[in-house]
């Protein structure tokens, strides 16, 4: 929906039949190219407020479709909306003020944290490029998101490495707070935390979205760790969406053999019902997207492949109540 002049639109994001290619030379000496579909026509959108998860195995192009929205990439064709405008092709530019509306948090956080900048330097440096606040203002409101992300304002004048991974994350998230965003697309945020400290990480994000208001796609390989954060699941395999739904009924009802496959890996904490587990093994690795499979991409790891498989891509439809699946079995 898009709402009338002055008002805001109730839906943050929305991607169109997105796609991003890239030319991979074909060899080391030949002046060939091939093209990875590293994302190859996707399309969905995030309301206001929502958290929605994205997830798949590395290397089905789920990173690269957070960094086409945040446009560190530009798209192959589709487009992206942001807040009602189309952010596709904009210049560097005209892009800028909707910049510091969407930010990034990073699986690494130690990577994308500049290791000679303290903390206080870190998180105010987006204030100094998007914001016109005095010093003295940029000092208070870096205290306030230290605070907001429950680290001490002695940690203002320490370095990266004095931090836990734990610590260093909530670095980032004050960082990408710094701007106002709107957004924040989370690639991975949780993925290299020890267990313990993973839920801490998402119950600080749930609580900063509840205050502030803040939409997120949050991207990871497995689907226990969107369970507790998303309001919606998008599932992606080699550049598509293949299922995307209400996070319980995905849960609940998982349609694709996919997402059943991924479903089925997670424990359960409950040992009778763990003990009745039936654990679907995926063979082997996701294909090349530079040669994906014909017809479904996913008919040679699916134990549930026909013939028809082979022919046909299947497309998303409409399973009722907002669950949408890509399989020949649910056509
Ligand atoms: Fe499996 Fe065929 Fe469905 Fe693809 S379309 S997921 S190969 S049953």
């Amino acid at each position: 929906m898009n709402a009338g002049e002055g008002a805001v639109p109730a839906t943050v994001l929305e991607v169109k039949n997105l796609k991003k290619h890239f030319a991979m030379k074909a060899g080391l000496w030949g002046s060939d190219y091939r093209t990875v579909k590293a994302v190859d026509g996707i399309s969905f959108h995030i309301s206001r407020g929502e958290t929605l998860g994205l997830v798949g195995e590395s290397g089905c192009g789920k990173t690269t479709v957070g960094r086409v929205i945040t446009r560190i990439y530009e798209p192959t064709a589709g487009s992206v909306i942001f807040n009602g405008r189309d952010i596709s092709h904009l210049s560097e530019q005209a892009l800028f003020p909707t910049r510091r509306r969407m930010q990034m948090i990073f699986q690494d956080p130690y990577a994308s944290l500049n290791p000679r900048m303290t903390v206080e330097e870190i998180v105010a440096e987006p204030m100094e490029v998007h914001l016109p606040l005095s010093a003295n203002e940029r000092r208070e409101r870096v205290m306030e998101l230290l605070e907001l992300v429950r680290l001490s304002p002695e940690h203002a004048t320490r370095f990266p490495h004095e931090f836990s991974g734990g610590q260093r994350q909530r670095i980032g998230v004050a960082r990408a707070l710094a701007a106002e965003p709107e957004l924040i697309v989370c690639d991975e945020p949780i993925s290299a935390l020890d267990v313990s400290i993973q839920a801490q990480v998402v119950n600080m994000l749930q609580d900063l979205q509840e205050r502030l208001g803040i939409t997120y796609l949050f991207i990871a390989h497995d689907l226990s760790m969107v369970k507790h954060i998303s309001n919606r699941v998008a599932v992606m395999y080699l550049g598509k969406i293949v299922e995307l739904a209400p996070s319980v009924e995905l849960y609940d009802r998982p349609l694709h053999p996919y997402t059943q496959a991924l479903l089925s890996a997670i424990p359960i904490p409950d040992p009778d019902v763990e003990a009745e587990r039936r654990r679907i093994i995926l063979q082997g690795d996701v294909p090349s997207p530079i040669d994906p499979p014909s017809g479904c991409r996913f008919r040679t790891r699916c134990s549930r492949a026909m013939p028809a498989c082979a022919e046909t891509e299947p497309e998303l439809k409409d399973a009722g109540g907002g669950h949408t699946v890509a399989c020949l079995l649910h056509e």
